[in-house]
């Protein structure tokens, strides 16, 4: 071994010299192997940029299986080996340091892609193949007839020497004779051709149009025809053919005999079914992949009324932990070994598995009890995976989450199915996993809903889908508008108007309230200016916004808020920031500092929801806000006559403690001008609700100002 370490580009030139090695003897090129080499070196190339590139595209493995077809590796066993050796050696003579998993999964993908590419040249080749015989055998023709008749040298030697099958006919079928090749191809001497008619090679998979266009040939109704034909050997099995036959006329032009030329694709249609078997099949598992699975569901859900399915899905839980401690190699024989207990649990006719994935697997029963089948079958891969699993002399314990879906065809696509499932199976894993669930159709409706208004959400700022609606603050001594709270609408291409209980705490989840709160702050204010360019200073509106905890602790929102105000030209004293209780309950002091900062600007801080949270009036002392929004639940309780005498003490004690710190009284949720009139009396200062007016666009608010300023 040499001391110093080979850079990558002696591993490269490594791993093609093994790739050269392992497909040259299967080729039909006529380099020698390190020509062979040189030309394989820019392909090994090409795939280890694919294989580090930072955006991955399997399509360079498309171009690559292209490329072996064009350097003559056309035999199904040197794709096979292509395949095996960038299987065993892409990653580790490429991978360089990289994250061995991920490359691990991009050389999968890229030999999918070879595969793929492989596939498509060589059908591309075959047909200009197929077109390149037909013209050679037009050609032919003229020498052909004459070689009949003057049995010229010439046309001898091209007979033999083809390397595809020839044979010559009379216009009643029978053989007249045939080249080496074509007895090659059927395995025999020259035996299984005397006497016999080329009638006698029918065979069970011809398409009907063969032998039509055989009579019209012979009828010297047409020149040529090209079919794809199967053939018994004398042996028994099967030889398929691409197959061109002409008419040979003779001097006079008279239909004299027919010519067949034949190329051998027996090889090449099993290459194309054991492609077909490994797009549809897991490499690690041998289980059918997620491809079949969905041609398979999708012909289930097709199936004719009267028919059901059931369907388990199965997730196995701690699977990562496996995979993390005791590493991928583990990990691959515990699925192996998973697989293997669940191909066991499912062998009823109409009963299939697959993997999908990862730890991903499902398995599918159909008929028309499936219903009480598919709770069998459950319960039979949940007994699968009791007892544990051996694996480096280790004990494993395996346990999974199901969901399941049962349902009568024609109702769902695959898709939808799929997904309910998916669904399902996370409500069994958050249910604490090993157990599983049945798809609750309403269950399904609220996730599929969260789900994809989660994903929306973002696209749905940057399109312009939010709105604002504005509810006025009246003040309870003159009745007076004093401002306005913004509050926040989503109009959804599909679902309509949706109010802010909808998409908040998603925005929340995602982050995206960040940019949605700045939105909302920047139009309100906005609002706020204009309110005060139609009032002048007569009566400038104030207005209220909400903030979500997560904009409390997001580092820009004591500048984006100055920025916003400034741009705006709008006096801080003319904002409330609303924040609920409960977000500044226990808050530290690094916490309040934003809010600290705004208060003294000017900016008005209410805390909003009060009483709904765990209420420390002591704390309020600490706090940098000015306003207490009383919840709506204490406005409630006022709605019966008389008013409930505790609750009404609660708000005055609250109102006069409130007074006493200097904090003005908000009450929300005010119906009727009852609660209005007690809430006055109490001592609250300003009100809002549905009596006064429901949220509405900013003109409305103009209309309720100007009444008040006029009347
Ligand atoms: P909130 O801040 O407590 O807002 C008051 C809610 O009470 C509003 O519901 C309003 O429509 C409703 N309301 C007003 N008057 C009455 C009444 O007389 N009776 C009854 N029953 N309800 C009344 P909305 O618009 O659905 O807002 C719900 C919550 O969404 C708000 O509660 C607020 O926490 C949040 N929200 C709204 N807009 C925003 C926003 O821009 N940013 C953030 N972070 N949160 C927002
Ligand atoms: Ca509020
Ligand atoms: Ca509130």
């Amino acid at each position: 071994m040499s001391a110093e370490p080979d850079g990558p580009e002696d591993r490269l030139r490594r791993f093609a010299t093994i790739w050269s090695r392992a497909v040259f003897p299967v080729t039909s090129t006529s380099l020698t192997r390190p020509e062979f080499e040189q030309l394989l070196l820019p392909l090994a190339r090409r795939l280890r940029v694919a294989l580090l590139a930072r955006a991955f595209d399997a399509e360079e493995g498309r171009a690559v299986g292209a490329a072996l077809v064009r350097a003559h590796c056309t035999d199904p066993e040197a794709l096979s080996r292509a395949l095996d050796c960038v299987e065993a050696y892409l990653v580790l003579y490429c991978g360089e340091d990289g994250p061995q998993e991920e490359l691990r999964l991009r050389s999968s993908r890229l030999q999918h892609a070879m595969a793929a590419g492989f596939a498509q040249a060589l059908r591309e080749r075959t047909l200009a193949e197929q077109e390149a015989i037909a013209r050679a055998a037009l050609q032919a023709q003229g020498v052909v007839a004459q070689a009949l008749h003057a049995s010229e040298a010439r046309f001898r030697a091209v007979f033999e020497g083809a390397a595809i099958g020839i044979g010559i006919a009379d216009l009643d079928g029978n053989v007249l004779q045939v080249n080496g090749a074509l007895q090659r191809m059927f395995g025999g001497g020259e035996g299984a051709f005397r006497a016999r008619n080329v009638k006698d090679w029918t065979h069970a998979e011809d398409a009907p149009q063969v032998w039509k266009l055989y009579d019209e040939l012979v009828r010297g109704e047409r020149e040529h025809y090209h079919v794809e034909k199967a053939f018994y050997r004398p042996d028994g099995t099967v030889l398929w053919t691409n197959l061109t036959v002409s008419l040979l006329r003779d001097a006079d032009g008279r239909p004299q005999y027919q010519l067949a030329l034949m190329e051998d694709t027996t090889e090449r249609r099993l290459l194309n079914l054991r492609l077909r078997y490994e797009a549809t099949h897991d490499a690690l598992t041998g289980l059918p992949n997620r491809t079949l699975f969905f041609e398979r569901l999708e012909k289930v859900l097709a199936a004719g009324e009267g028919q059901r399915f059931g369907l388990c899905y199965l997730d196995l839980d701690g699977f990562k932990t496996i995979n993390d401690s005791l590493g991928h190699a583990a990990g691959d024989r515990l699925l192996v070994e998973v697989a293997d207990r669940l191909q066991s649990c499912a062998t009823a006719p109409g009963e299939m598995v697959a993997r999908l994935g990862g730890d991903e697997f499902v398995a599918l029963t159909t008929g028309p009890n499936a219903r009480h089948e598919v709770d069998e079958l459950a319960a039979r891969i949940m007994n699968a995976l009791l007892a544990p699993v051996r694996i480096e002399g280790r004990e494993l314990t395996v346990r999974g989450s199901i969901g399941i879906v049962e349902g009568a065809a024609g109702e769902r696509s695959a898709a939808e199915v799929l997904r309910s499932a998916d669904i399902t199976m996370y409500r069994a894993k958050s249910a604490g996993g090993n157990r599983f669930e049945l798809a609750d159709p309403e269950a399904d409706a609220r996730a599929i809903t969260r789900h994809g208004l989660t994903t929306a959400l973002p696209a749905a700022l940057e399109r312009g889908e939010f709105f604002i609606e504005y509810q006025p603050l009246v003040h309870l001594g003159d009745g007076s508008v004093r401002g306005a709270e913004a509050l926040v609408r989503w109009l959804h291409p599909q679902h309509g108007i949706l109010g802010p209980d909808r998409f908040i705490p998603l925005a929340e989840d995602t982050g995206l309230i960040v940019p949605l709160g700045r939105w909302v702050l920047e139009q309100s204010v906005r609002q706020a200016r204009d309110w005060r360019e139609r009032y002048g200073d007569g009566g400038p509106l104030r207005i209220n916004v909400n903030l979500s905890p997560c904009q409390l602790t997001h580092p820009g929102l004591v500048q984006d808020t100055v920025d916003i105000l400034e741009r705006a030209g709008v006096a801080p004293q003319a904002l409330c920031l609303e924040v609920t209780e409960s977000a500044l309950i226990g808050a530290d002091d690094d916490l309040l500092k934003p809010l600290r900062r705004l208060a003294e600007m000017g900016v008005d801080i209410a805390l909003d929801d009060f009483g709904t949270g765990y209420s420390n009036l002591a704390n309020l002392r600490r706090l940098p806000v000015s306003v207490l929004k009383l919840d709506r639940s204490f406005t409630q309780s006022m709605q019966q006559f008389p008013a409930d005498p505790v609750d009404l003490k609660i708000v005055e004690g609250i109102v006069s403690l409130a007074h006493s710190l200097d904090l003005a009284v908000t009450v929300e949720g005010v119906e009727t001008g009852a609660q209005a009139e007690q809430l006055r009396i109490l001592g609250c200062d300003t009100a809002q609700g549905w009596y006064y007016a429901r949220p509405g666009p900013p003109e409305r608010l103009h209309q309720l100002a100007l009444v008040d300023s006029t009347g």
